[in-house]
């Protein structure tokens, strides 16, 4: 009888240390997903307790960024394109009036640098599609007309621009807010790690299971090699690079970040990467740290307490704030 208990009692004792095990391993086996959504793949990887649900998070996940793209992109029924083909002003959706309001004070202390009204020059180079080409100086200065700073206004959700010609284009910005939301959907969910990539635009929740998230920095000129690592928890990684869409001609690499005080591409970065608390205001702070290179990039930062950046200058000289130094490792 006592030796029927003793043997009770064991298996009872191995079955729960089993137990522990496998519920060890299901939380320690990532699930993943990828998915081509605003011309990029996005992937997504979370740990949870259970797979299904965690595999269900997920697709909510993606379906919230398909919902922003529709809000944001260049479809027909986005906020973007009404602005942009109305002749006045035009309601927009609460999260379209946070991204605007955003991305303006940015232009604004920027000077200009981060420009969500080139529209027009955007698609006169063409640099995403199947055919770029170098347009002419006369070109160019026909596509910067009603661009500018100034060019766009909102006032609470409306929002209107100032000139006819005017062209709204939220892609500096909008795959933030989408890494965001997709975020913001895993954690309601109650996913407590994962990690969502739309191209270079990251967002952590919470760290991995076992340690801190490890993203490795691209080096903009040798493709699958890295500069270095930052650890990160809870926090936005966002990568402005020249080598992410480009076309070559007659030996000159021509890419998709356009500095809106000549309408070529700017020339005083490689890359940037910033880390912020959202993606939103990386990844606009990333595109206009591009545009305005090492020295004054790093001082429009002052304005932003939790950014850091680390930007590669066109030279290939790494130029850091000193927060982003703190999670780094160099290789
Ligand atoms: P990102 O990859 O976030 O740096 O954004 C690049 C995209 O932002 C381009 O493909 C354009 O749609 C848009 N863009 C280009 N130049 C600028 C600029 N100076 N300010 C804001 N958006 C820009
Ligand atoms: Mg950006």
């Amino acid at each position: 009888m006592k030796r029927a208990i003793i043997l009770l009692l064991a298996v009872a004792i191995v079955a729960a240390v089993a137990g522990v095990r496998l519920r060890e391993t299901a939380e320690t086996e990532p699930v993943y997903a990828s998915r081509i959504l605003m011309g990029t793949v996005i992937e997504i990887t979370a740990f949870g307790p259970d797979r299904r649900a965690t595999a269900r998070a997920i697709d909510a996940a993606f379906a919230e960024m398909a919902r922003i793209e529709a809000l944001m992109g260049p479809g027909e029924q986005s906020d973007a394109v009404r602005i942009s083909s109305a002749d006045g002003p035009v309601e927009v959706s609460p999260e379209t009036a946070k991204v605007l309001a955003l991305g303006l004070e940015v232009a604004e202390r920027s000077g200009g640098a981060f420009d969500m009204t080139l529209g027009r020059l955007k698609a006169l180079w063409g640099i995403e599609t199947e055919a770029p080409r170098v347009p002419s100086p006369e070109e160019i200065a026909g596509a910067l007309e009603g661009s500018g700073a100034q060019a766009l206004r909102l006032e609470g959700a409306t929002a209107a621009k100032r000139n006819p010609r005017t062209e709204v284009d939220l892609g500096g910005i909008a795959k933030g807010y989408a890494v965001d939301r997709a975020a913001e959907v895993l954690a309601a969910a109650g996913i407590a790690s994962a990690a969502v990539n739309a191209g270079g635009d990251m967002r952590l929740v919470g760290a991995r299971p076992d340690r801190l998230w490890r993203i490795g920095i691209q080096d903009p000129r040798r493709s699958g090699a890295v500069l270095g690592t930052v650890e990160l928890r809870d926090a936005a990684v966002v990568t402005s690079g020249d080598y992410e869409r480009f076309f070559e001609h007659d030996g000159v690499r021509y890419h998709h970040i356009f500095d809106p005080r000549t309408g070529y591409p700017a020339r005083t970065a490689q890359s940037v990467t910033v880390t912020a608390p959202s993606a939103l205001l990386a990844d606009a702070l990333a595109t206009a740290l591009f545009v305005l290179g090492p020295e004054e990039g790093l001082a429009l930062l002052e304005h932003y307490p939790g950014a850091e950046a680390l930007i590669v200058g066109a030279d290939a000289e790494l130029h850091l704030s000193e927060g982003f130094e703190a999670n780094a490792t160099w290789r």
